[in-house]
């Protein structure tokens, strides 16, 4: 496989042994590749399938095919992945792109090697994570849709789980448990018996309401036991693990969170391992690379997928995931990506500013982002972080973006500065009014955006955020019915929006698209009922946005959890046609 060939640039012995096991697990991704292949299907090349129908295609053709993880040497010349591996002293593991990639393409699909539930989530089936709370598992007392979920693959860790004792006595226990209460009640004098009936119940009541609540604590140890037993499944999965990076600090709260919570249970309560130090380690892999994952009935879990997690982090990435009902994560291309080029994604949100984006990425990824939007005060011309100078006007912007201490500066060059204290203070001023702020209000949104107007640049991130709430309440209305002065005031925003997301995110992302695709019915309208020079500008308007018509078209029909786009592009083909 010459594409997934190493390329060092630091002689670390441990490195390369990691790249070598994350290029034995890539040969296993083989059947969920087929685009990896030289001799590959037609159908792979096909930018507009839909996750669904990529992934049906992709399981008839490796069932057709008899797969073998030993290659043989023409096998493996015949396998050309897009993505290889790489390992520097910057980036450490990470993907690096072996040719040139079209925006669009799929880089990789990758199965779970594992899905586990969040420590918060509502009672969810253990096994197929859909809600489930009125059964559960008579040897672990966890949560089951029913008998169809005590599978195997459940029997192997509920025989863990079942040692914290959670499960509901066995049938005959409770019936003989019953027999004696009635017996000591009848023995009772008749006035308090009705009393003593009462109280009883209530106490099975408790017991059982408390027994549930251990289990949905215990949720919180899940992922690190799923991830011990598979372990123990192979060589090269416990190597894999083992190579995943875990950034485990003693001294953090974090880790005497995992210490009590999952830690001592893991190792006094369900005895599934007597090193403190490894079940330290697979709760930071968990913590440091564990995806979030939306499945297709609502529910989110958490997902540990290697080859995705090497991914390095950028503020504008070339990259995105989606993930499909059962799991599986499709990455794509979501700009145009030269040979060479790190492969990246954002493991924070492109749409707050950079003081914000550095705060999260340090806590919840130990890291500080040096990228080129990290390191431009303006933000890429965007002023997104910007309060606006009290002077003239104008953006305030940092004098060292990277520094949370550093004095803000007027872009505008009048003499007018302010202190981090000061700058801090407006966006805390301006937490405090969002606060109780509803997503799906509208009027509410629009208010609080004009009254913010006086301390923040417009566009802000804060106010940005508003606007793209306000967008986002009209995705599934129809716009025919609504006012045209109301339609003009939310095509503005939507144009000041889209203007500012093309600058910080690639072209084909969702935030970019789904915006894209309201500036495209917002000026519909408007063509359609505007008048003179308003309806002229509007169909100019629309012919300029065919580049983000062509890519809504792609990127929403890849998923169907995505609004859908066939009727806006059918309107927006029928008025460019009209003369
Ligand atoms: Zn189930
Ligand atoms: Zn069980
Ligand atoms: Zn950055
Ligand atoms: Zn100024």
């Amino acid at each position: 496989m010459a594409d997934l060939s190493i390329s060092t640039t630091t002689g670390s012995q441990n490195c390369v042994e990691g790249v070598r096991v994350f290029e034995e697990y890539s040969l296993h991704l083989l059947p969920h590749n087929p685009a990896w292949l030289t001799t590959a299907p037609a159908w792979v090349t096909s930018l507009s399938l839909p996750h669904h129908t990529l992934l049906a295609n992709i399981q008839k053709w490796s069932q057709e095919l008899s797969w073998k993880t030993h290659l043989s040497e023409e096998d493996r010349r015949g396998v050309a992945p897009p993505l290889r591996v790489g390992v520097n002293q910057m980036y450490g593991r990470h993907l690096v792109a072996a040719r040139d990639m079209r925006a669009g393409e799929v880089v990789l699909v990758e199965p779970p090697l594992l899905l586990a539930l969040r420590a918060k989530s509502p009672p969810y089936c253990s096994r197929c994570y859909r809600r489930a709370e009125h059964f559960t598992c008579p040897g672990c007392g966890f949560f089951l849709c029913g008998v169809e979920c005590m599978t195997e693959s459940h029997q192997e860790e509920c025989a863990v789980f079942r040692r914290l004792g959670l499960a509901d006595p066995p049938q005959d226990e409770r019936q003989k448990e019953e027999e004696l209460m009635c017996e000591r009640v009848a023995a009772m004098p008749s006035e308090q018996r009705a009393q003593a009936q009462a109280l009883l119940q209530q106490a099975r009541k408790t017991a059982l309401q408390q027994r549930r609540l251990d289990v949905l604590r215990q949720y919180m140890v899940q992922p690190a036991v799923r991830t011990l037993l598979t372990m123990n499944q192979s060589d090269l999965k416990r190597k894999l693990i083992l190579s995943l990076q875990g950034n485990s600090d003693t001294g953090s709260q974090r880790y005497r969170i995992n210490q009590k919570r999952i830690v001592d249970v893991v190792i006094n309560q369900l005895q599934a391992a007597t090193d403190p130090t490894l079940v330290h380690q697979v709760c930071s892999v968990w913590d440091t690379n564990g995806f979030e994952v939306p499945l297709g009935w609502g529910t989110r879990v958490h997902g540990l997928y290697p080859l995705a997690s090497l991914l390095t982090h950028d503020c504008r990435a070339n990259t995105q995931q989606w993930f499909t009902a059962d799991g599986h994560l499709v990455l794509r291309a979501v700009d145009h990506i030269p040979e060479g080029s790190v492969l990246t994604t954002c493991y924070t949100d492109p749409q707050w500013a950079t003081l914000l984006r550095q705060d999260h990425l340090r806590v919840s990824k130990q890291f500080t982002c040096t990228c080129t939007r990290c390191l431009d005060p303006t933000e890429m011309g965007t002023f997104m972080g910007s309060p606006l100078c009290q002077g003239c006007g104008g953006p305030l912007v940092s004098s060292a973006p990277l520094d949370p201490k550093s004095d803000w500066i007027c872009h505008s060059r009048c003499p007018h500065t302010a202190t981090a204290k000061e700058a801090a203070g407006v966006g805390a001023q301006v937490g405090g009014s969002l606060r109780g702020l509803s997503p799906t209000d509208a009027a509410a949104l629009n208010a609080m955006a004009s009254h913010l107007k006086s301390t923040l640049y417009p566009t802000h991130h804060v106010l940005l955020q508003l606007h793209v709430s306000t967008l986002g309440t009209i995705v599934n209305k129809d716009l025919s019915e609504m006012p045209v002065e109301e339609i003009r005031t939310l095509a503005a925003i939507s144009s000041l929006v889209t203007g500012v997301i093309k600058q910080v995110e690639a072209p084909l992302t969702r935030l970019t698209v789904r915006m894209a695709r309201e500036e495209v019915r917002l000026q519909l309208q408007l063509a359609r009922r505007g008048h003179g020079d308003e309806r002229l500008a509007s169909k100019n308007k629309l012919k300029g946005l065919s580049r983000q018509v062509a890519d809504c078209e792609l990127v929403l029909g890849w998923d169907d959890r995505m609004p859908p786009f066939s009727a806006v592009l059918r309107d927006y083909q029928a008025l460019m046609e009209e003369q």
